[in-house]
């Protein structure tokens, strides 16, 4: 399957410059987004994750799947104010202005083996900032997948100790 077929190149958004790469219409194609979900089911399967994290909120829509599938649990990375509960947080730099993510502090056992998926790398920012949030609450890494990644941006930098999946690849 060409799955660059379905992503949608979209100029100037959200703001002038972008190129942001909208994944709503492989979605909504029913046999694009099964044979996406099932190869990162097959990458989860090989790092033996225990646990799947996502960050808010397209992590959630490929995380889900593969959690489901793979019988294990999924848990939320999620921007603040939206978590119920206690939670660890790490904020980090943004092109302009910053971001914070946290997580449920009670969510990852010690020593779990865990697999972050989210829809796309960009700069790895937020999948750094992810990585040291699982880290703190005693987690293991075992990999990071995605559906796309922007090569040019150089996110797998942030990953040299990991192993990376990533569907489509754009130079
Ligand atoms: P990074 O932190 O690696 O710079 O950016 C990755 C995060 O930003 C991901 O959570 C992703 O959802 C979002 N993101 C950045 N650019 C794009 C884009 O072009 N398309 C989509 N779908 N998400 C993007």
């Amino acid at each position: 399957m060409n799955y660059k077929d379905y992503i949608a190149d979209i100029p100037d958004f959200p703001q002038e410059g972008i190129l942001f790469r909208d994944i709503t219409p492989l979605m909504a194609d029913g046999e694009a987004f099964h044979q996406a979900c099932d190869e990162m089911i097959a990458f989860a399967r090989k790092v033996g994750a225990e646990v799947i994290v996502g960050p808010e909120s397209r992590g959630f829509i490929f995380g889900c799947p593969v959690a489901y599938e793979l019988g294990i649990g999924f848990i939320p990375v999620r921007k603040p104010g939206k978590l119920p509960r206690e939670t660890v947080s790490v904020s980090y730099d943004l092109e302009y202005g910053s971001n914070e993510l946290h997580v449920h502090k009670d969510s990852i056992k010690k020593g779990q083996k865990v697999l972050i998926i989210d829809d796309l790398l960009a700069t790895g920012g937020t999948v750094d900032a992810t990585i040291q949030i699982v880290q703190e609450l005693g987690g293991e890494v075992v990999g990071c997948g995605f559906l796309i990644e922007l090569e040019g941006l150089q996110g797998r930098e942030h990953l040299k100790d990991y192993e990376v999946f990533s569907l489509i690849s754009y130079k």
